[in-house]
């Protein structure tokens, strides 16, 4: 039986508006609507995976409400076996995204249908998972389920990988149930309170096995239990909206090593790079992802 990935997650409509600048509080400024697409941490990691050719399940939270449907739509066409749970009485999950010329992004992701995703029905969503499969889990559902997904993965053999974004301060608490974890600079230091070399020296000890940090434009570097840390380039592009970098990142280099059935290791980070890249370049989130074909050749090197 092939490794499936279980991505446990938040789905979301991303609205992405461009402006000359950021907005400062009190300020109106005009902007203009450049993307209205499928997004979502959960979603961007299981729709990047699952192009890939690694089986994989998208489990999340919609609610019951015009957005849900728009969220389905967008997901038929995606080789993810997409389990969405409908809650009643929750709104569906949606960000709105500034972007300015320079490619930089701000993000506000509501939460109300993630963060009430219950333990015993994310849990239950998971029942076909078996031992050796990859449970990948971000920051958008509740401490509690969050805590009971890594708990049950552990009593079932799952190997599970980590994205501590949005950054809360209770994921410092879950780094012994987590075999792999992907963060940026600006979490690690502030879940370890030290930076780069230092905060991947510090969840290693914490008991990651695997743990990358990213860099934006200036790369990632892989830190792994028993073997000297690794730097790898970024893969020089013209960024023009970085929605997703992160996203593209975790999916490829998990799927990467997946498919070889190996533990995650430099070319499966090359490979992240090169999808990443690609995701920059292009505006949107679904659509700016690197599509199935691009996937295979990147994976062929
Ligand atoms: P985001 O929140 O924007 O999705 P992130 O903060 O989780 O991203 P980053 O470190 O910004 O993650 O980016 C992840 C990876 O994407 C980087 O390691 C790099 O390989 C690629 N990347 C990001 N920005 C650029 C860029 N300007 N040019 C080329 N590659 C980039």
């Amino acid at each position: 039986v092939p490794v499936r990935a279980h991505v446990i997650g938040n789905v979301a409509i991303d609205e992405t508006i461009s402006v000359s600048t950021m907005p400062e509080a009190g300020a109106s400024i005009l902007g203009r609507e450049e993307t209205f697409d499928l997004g979502g941490k959960g979603a961007n990691q299981a729709v990047v995976m699952a192009r890939t050719g690694l089986p994989t399940t998208l489990v999340a939270a919609v609610g019951a409400d015009f957005r849900a449907r728009t969220i389905r739509d967008q997901l038929a066409p995606e080789p993810v076996e997409a389990t969405l749970i409908t809650l009643a009485d929750r709104s569906s999950d949606f960000s709105i995204i500034f972007t300015t010329p320079d490619g930089e992004n701000a993000i506000v992701t509501t939460t109300d249908s993630a963060g009430s995703l219950s333990p015993a029905e994310a849990i239950a969503a998971i029942g076909a998972a078996t031992a050796g499969d990859l449970m990948v889990l971000q920051g958008n559902l509740s401490e509690t389920t969050t805590r009971s997904l890594l708990d049950e993965a552990r009593h079932r053999g799952l190997v599970t990988a980590f994205n501590p974004s949005p950054l809360r301060p209770c994921f410092t608490g879950f780094w012994p149930l987590i075999d792999i974890a992907f963060l940026n600079r600006g979490e690690a230091q502030s879940l370890t309170g030290s930076s780069d070399m230092a905060a991947t020296d510090r969840l290693l000890q914490s008991g990651v096995r695997h743990v990358v940090l990213t860099l934006g434009g200036e790369g990632a570097m892989l830190a792994s239990r028993g073997t000297a840390i690794a730097a790898i380039p970024a893969v020089v592009t013209r960024a023009i909206d970085t929605t997703g970098a992160g996203d593209t990142f975790m999916a490829v280099a998990l799927a990467s090593a997946a498919l070889r059935d190996v533990e995650l290791d430099i070319r499966a980070i090359g490979h992240a790079a090169s999808a990443s890249a690609l995701t920059v370049s292009r505006r949107g989130t679904r659509s700016a992802f690197p599509t199935s074909d691009e996937l295979q050749a990147i994976l062929a090197r």
